[in-house]
């Protein structure tokens, strides 16, 4: 076994959310560990199958001022409108980024390369010590420190650290072990990924289109590519994914229609099953969650790490803010300001997400006049359609210095 370390910060899983937040972290004086059980260099997968996430004007506020926008906006494609509309009914609404006086209303960026340039970060030479693969195996907290315990193919070490964060995704084993009770809502759906060609340019519109068996996004990407996520029921899930390309073609192109022309070229399926999982508490003393870990939501609107992205502006900045005012960065009055400030933005959202989940696959046809009427009133109406907008770019709620572009 090898000699005890000791860290201020450990940080559970370095996925999407956890790397950002080392990448908050570093340069800070602050000794940083990371213990992740997938090694990072294998989750590249280049090609025509890149899964893509949209991210919010916001979050790439938050990747500027963490110095990693500029490599990733080579990869990221503006939208410039997003368009709503329902199959079978005549209401839609239209977000424009001139409206809001922005460049883009979002990016679409392939998880490929934000996983690459995040890979980097956890790399980084004296920045952070990068345990992987490994997983975590003990925790252990108390009022004075906390103490893992993790195992690699063939040790098993101990460290402690002052703060433990746990950004180890929907299915936390942190929250498991230390009995976090979750709000859980199985939507008994599956979300369907791939990417398509259509015949027309896309012309950097978002389309999210609420048909009878689920929401369907076509997000825009490089090489007229538009990103795929159509939600189904799970009992149809192996259905659609063994259909052949020319068949889930016809059945897309039946659901979406013919806006963007002929649908030409199908990339390889892959089912996500749907689930909200909302943690209820998100600190605890020398305990953070951040991202999936604290909310896990349905992607219907693409929230779930822009959501995490904020997650780790605000608790980088409280961490940052304990250890200049020579407080220790694990105390729960340290943390329950991070509790706190998350609070409203992640009620907000959720319910935004959870109820425009539910709202918008309910099959009844009354449900189909309410959302058309829905629809109708939101473009009718300013203030509503502004919510919509603040919410879907990451702007609700009080802002973090990364947010507003400052350093920490
Ligand atoms: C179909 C779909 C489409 C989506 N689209 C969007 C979108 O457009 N925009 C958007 O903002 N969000 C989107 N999301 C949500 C987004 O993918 C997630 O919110 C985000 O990936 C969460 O990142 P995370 O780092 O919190 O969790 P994860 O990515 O799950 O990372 C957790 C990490 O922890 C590691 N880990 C777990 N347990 C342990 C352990 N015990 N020891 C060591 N390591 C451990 C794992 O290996 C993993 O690397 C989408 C989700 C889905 C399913």
């Amino acid at each position: 076994m090898d000699a005890m370390k000791s860290y201020d910060v450990l940080i559970v899983g370095g996925g999407m959310v956890g790397a950002s937040l080392v990448q908050a972290l570093a340069g800070q004086g602050l000794r940083i560990a990371v213990i992740e059980s997938v090694p990072v260099e294998t989750r590249t997968e280049p090609g025509y199958d890149d899964r893509a996430l949209a991210l919010a004007h916001g979050t790439r506020k938050i990747f500027h001022a963490l110095g990693l926008w500029e490599e990733l906006s080579a990869a990221a494609t503006p939208i410039h409108r997003i368009h709503i509309s329902d199959r079978g009914h005549c209401g839609f609404t239209r977000m424009e980024r001139t409206e809001e006086g922005l460049e883009a209303l979002g990016y679409v960026v392939p998880a490929r390369a934000i996983t690459r340039v995040l890979g980097g970060v956890l790399r980084q030479p004296g920045a952070v010590d990068l345990y992987c693969p490994a997983v975590l195996s003990e925790l252990e907290i108390d009022e004075s420190g906390a103490m893992a315990r993790l195992s690699t193919d063939a040790t098993e070490q101990e460290i402690t650290a002052r703060l433990v964060v746990a950004a180890d995704g929907a299915g936390s084993s942190i929250r498991d072990r230390l009995g976090i009770p979750v709000q859980v809502h199985d939507y008994g759906q599956v979300a369907i990924v791939t990417n398509i060609t259509p015949q027309l340019p896309h012309h950097n519109i978002a389309y999210e289109r609420f048909t009878e068996t689920g929401p369907l996004a076509l997000l825009p990407m490089s090489e007229q590519r538009c990103a795929v996520v159509w939600t189904v029921d799970e009992k149809d899930s192996d259905t659609v994914t063994a259909l052949s390309d020319a068949e889930f073609l016809d059945r897309l192109q039946d659901r979406f229609g013919y806006r963007l022309g002929r649908l030409e070229r199908v990339g390889r399926r892959q089912a996500w099953p749907l689930r909200l999982v909302r943690a209820q508490e998100s600190v605890r003393q020398r305990l953070a969650l951040v991202g999936n870990a604290a909310h896990t939501l349905h992607p219907i609107a693409g929230q779930g790490f822009n959501l995490g992205v904020r997650d780790v502006a605000v608790l980088a900045e409280v961490i940052v803010d304990a250890v200049r005012a020579d407080r220790d960065p694990g105390d729960l009055a340290v943390l329950s300001r991070y509790g706190s400030w998350r609070q409203g933005d992640h009620r907000r959202v959720t319910a935004f997400t959870d109820g425009m989940a539910r709202m918008f696959t309910l099959p009844l046809p009354a449900f189909g006049v309410v959302r058309s009427a829905g629809m109708v009133a939101l473009d009718l109406l300013p203030p509503a359609k502004r919510l919509l907008t603040r919410l879907t770019m990451g702007r609700g709620g009080r802002v973090p210095r990364l947010a507003r572009g400052l350093p920490l």
